[in-house]
């Protein structure tokens, strides 16, 4: 039998198995932020260590830069102090940092796909969960804790277990209005939070082989969600085509060298999985979550389920988010009064999220009393995006459209949910107080059905204000 991807590209980084049964694993590409880095790098001056590749690192602030006003120094004393320390450690250690003067700051997982550092059979490590993102691209790539970040500053390696592999296999197709973010949700929600932990995720099937690199990467970027610490996608052709021109892709001749080595890590026809799950891309409908966690997902049109249609070592948590969200029994969630309306975040925050989301907001206007923002997830995807006027529809409709940056995903910036207003939000996590109140609530959603609950100010189906703007097109 042949090997899959996850299985080659390990094997190619592996320095040597040690006594634990870990793997000392090689890390082609290591991305830095200013959370998870200050203490690796203090760790690494006081024991009088180096960065022996520095080239193979590069940083960028994202979680604690404002979205309004980016000038300096920043408003919060210590998101400046943040922004100070990653300035200075890579000045000291000789790391590439995208300030916001570069012109290339924006999410980690937004910039390193399209800056083309990430790339096909490369392990890539980031001291930050939603590292997944890059599997998009066939890469082994995964997130960190804080003394990892100080190993892989100091060796470029790590001592790690090589996880098993369970290919997801989505088949047929999608409807209309039906997107990556509701694929990954289906698939959470089908296989739980913890399903995945010990597997790498390996998607294929149809429904993925459609999906542009974007969509791949929404779907990847939540697999960690799904308690698969990696997830990946097998290279192909619109891979090398995302890749080609990129300012750190190899160019000319090398750049077709790459591609033909970037397309053999893919896994081989006859690859052999821990596990195979197969889905049905046409059983999937918008999709939304109505409690505490990616798994408690529902289609738009589905009621709440109730705690007795789960296991009785799962009514617990469901009790808890019935209780946290102020459902009753019977409730659903469309129809939901919304406070909020994020559209942004490492999961959806790229050209093509805004302009699904820009052809709904061009249907109406933002209701009254929500307050939606539009938060691009790096500088070049707010260029590319004011290039095509997608500001402007959105600013015509009510939004407001910010600077590049995390914004309301984690909310370790001013923008942040109050009290127990209801957010709908194109991010990944809907933990108890994640946007930054400690009773606030998140119903994660694809861009476009949050922009749909921008309008009329309630969760609604995307498809009914698609259908009614064709309706009224074709009326005109
Ligand atoms: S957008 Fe959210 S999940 Fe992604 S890196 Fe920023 S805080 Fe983390």
């Amino acid at each position: 039998m042949g090997k899959n991807l996850l299985d080659k590209v390990w094997d190619l980084h592996s320095v040597r198995e040690l006594d634990s049964g870990q793997t000392q694993l090689f890390i082609g590409l290591h991305l830095v932020h200013e959370v998870t880095s200050p203490q690796a790098f203090s760790m690494i001056r006081e024991a009088g260590l180096g960065v022996p590749f520095p080239e193979r690192t590069f940083a960028t602030v994202d979680h604690i830069i404002p979205t309004d006003s980016q000038a300096r120094p920043l408003k919060d004393g210590q998101a400046e102090s943040m922004m100070s320390a990653i300035e200075r450690n890579c000045r000291e250690f000789g790391i590439q940092f995208f300030s916001t003067a570069t012109g290339h700051q924006g999410i980690v997982h937004v910039i390193g796909p399209e800056l083309g550092l990430t790339q096909p059979g490369m392990t890539i490590a980031c001291g930050d969960s939603h590292t997944s993102t890059h599997g998009a691209f066939g890469a082994v790539a995964f997130g960190i804790g804080t003394s990892q970040v100080r190993d892989v500053l100091a060796s470029q390696c790590l001592a790690i277990e090589r996880p098993k592999a369970r290919r997801i296999v989505v088949t047929g197709k999608l409807a209309p209005g039906v997107y990556a973010k509701d694929v990954i949700l289906h698939v959470i929600r089908r296989l739980g939070v913890k399903g995945g932990v010990g597997y790498a995720y390996e998607y294929a099937g149809p429904v993925i082989e459609a999906m542009s690199m974007e969509e791949r990467m929404t779907v990847c970027n939540m697999s960690i969600e799904g308690g698969a610490r990696l997830g990946y996608v097998n290279p192909d052709q619109k891979t090398i085509d995302y890749l080609r021109g990129r300012e750190f892709a190899p160019k000319g001749a090398a750049f077709d060298e790459a591609a033909r080595w970037w397309l053999s890590v893919a896994s081989a026809a006859d690859a052999s999985y821990d596990d195979v799950v197969t889905l049905a891309g046409e059983d999937i409908a918008p999709t939304v979550t109505w409690g505490i966690n990616p798994g408690q997902a529902i289609g738009v049109a589905e009621p709440i389920p109730s705690a007795e249609q789960f296991a009785a070592d799962e009514r617990s948590t469901i009790d808890d988010a019935y209780e946290y969200m102020g459902w009753h029994k019977g409730d659903h969630v469309a129809g939901t009064k919304i406070d909020v309306a994020f559209i942004g975040s490492c999961t959806n925050g790229r050209l093509s999220d805004l302009r699904e989301a820009a052809r709904v907001a061009k249907l109406g206007r933002v209701k009254p009393g929500v307050k939606a923002l539009v938060v691009p997830g790096s500088q070049e995807v707010a260029r590319a995006a004011e290039a095509e006027g997608l500001h402007e529809v959105f600013t015509a409709a009510g939004f407001e459209w910010r600077l590049a940056g995390c914004s309301m995903c984690l909310a370790m910036n001013p923008d942040k949910l109050v009290g127990r207003q209801v957010c709908a939000s194109s991010s990944n996590r809907n933990f108890k107080g994640r946007q930054g109140s400690p009773s606030g609530r998140t119903l994660l959603m694809s861009p476009a059905m949050v922009a749909a609950a921008a309008i009329t100010g309630t969760v609604t189906d995307v498809r009914e204000l698609l259908d009614a703007g064709k309706t009224q097109g074709e009326a005109r």
